[in-house]
């Protein structure tokens, strides 16, 4: 699913980045892991193609498997935090928000951050601009959602391939009948589009 977002929102939120400019790769995220379950599968896939992407993991995960975090960035892919405990904005503070993602950062040491169900308000991501790269994404793959069929998975992401896209999957359990299905074939079409999958580094 592309997604343009409106000039009021680019406007509001100028920290945010959607898409990363580039002649011939892609940045594929994973969002809400390590896991132990999914994690490694995705990273021995990643490896077949010679494809990096970015890990935007949640703190409290990376504390329980840093040897999870140690395998994604000593295969050359990026790391970007997700909160501590996939915290919602709606629901605290800036100030306890921003020591959250403090919080995370000690796991994760990282200059990207993601917000959780990609909301943030403006206050929070003026704070958290001043250090952190706050990425969001231009095509959802909706791999997490129980009313999306893994066919329909594969149509959110591949027609909307091209250079600089920032596509967004999950590496948790609630996405992975969807991912496993449609990330394979992704990088199947990445290859024959001759896009790169690079990690954002920024
Ligand atoms: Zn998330």
């Amino acid at each position: 699913m592309y997604f343009r977002p409106p000039k009021i929102v680019r406007t509001l939120f100028p920290q945010l980045i959607w898409n990363i400019e580039s002649q011939d790769s892609i940045f594929l995220t994973f969002d809400d892991g390590p896991n132990i379950h999914i994690t490694p599968w995705v990273l021995d896939l990643l490896r077949k193609y010679d494809a990096k992407a970015t890990f935007f993991c949640i703190g409290k995960n990376a504390e329980q498997h840093p040897e999870l975090i140690e395998r994604i960035r000593a295969e050359g892919h990026a790391i970007g935090n997700h909160t501590y405990s996939h915290t919602k904005s709606l629901l605290s503070n800036c100030e306890s928000y921003v020591e959250d993602v403090d919080l995370a950062n000690t796991f994760l040491q990282s200059n990207l951050f993601r917000p959780p169900y990609g909301r943030i308000s403006p206050a929070k991501a003026r704070r958290l601009g001043e250090r952190y790269n706050i990425i969001m994404w231009d095509t959802l793959s909706r791999d997490y959602s129980k009313y999306v069929s893994h066919h329909k998975c594969v149509r959110e992401v591949v027609p909307y391939l091209r250079a600089g896209a920032i596509v967004a999957f999950h590496d948790s359990l609630k996405a992975s009948r969807n991912m496993r299905y449609t990330l394979p074939r992704v990088l199947e079409a990445a290859r024959e589009l001759n896009l790169t999958c690079r990690p954002i580094e920024l």
